[in-house]
């Protein structure tokens, strides 16, 4: 599947990986919005959010290393911001889910 989130977990694509767990990858945005910008994907291939409600163990250890990604990256006690972007409307790109794990600045909502 010409997947570009499979091919980081494969490692054919290289990623700045910060967290590895059974069931999920967290690995720095190339493109971060803010200071803390790191994304945490499940291993399984699914395309959103929606999806992943079909996976709970999955969808409940992505949510533990979301928050594991806060406390590591300083950022658990002024706050972050937890994002799935769903459906192009929305801005997906990347038709692998992926939280958005965003901090270390202002966070202003809602935003613009
Ligand atoms: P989304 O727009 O919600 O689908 O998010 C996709 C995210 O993947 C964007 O924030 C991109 O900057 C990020 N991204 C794209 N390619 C890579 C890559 N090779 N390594 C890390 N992050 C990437
Ligand atoms: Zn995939």
């Amino acid at each position: 599947m010409d997947c570009l989130f499979c091919k980081i977990i494969s490692g054919e694509v290289p990623a700045q990986v910060l967290r590895e767990t059974e069931r999920t990858l967290a690995f720095r945005d190339i493109n971060p919005q803010a200071p803390v910008h790191v994304l945490v994907i499940p291993k399984v291939h699914v395309p959103n959010f929606a999806a992943l409600a079909e996976h709970p163990e999955t969808l409940a250890e992505l949510a533990a290393e979301a928050a594991e990604v806060a406390k590591a990256e300083g950022v658990a006690e002024s706050g972050y911001r937890v994002v799935f972007n769903t459906g192009t409307g929305a801005g997906q790109t990347v038709f692998h889910a992926h939280a958005h794990v965003l901090g270390g600045r202002g966070l202003n909502w809602p935003p613009g």
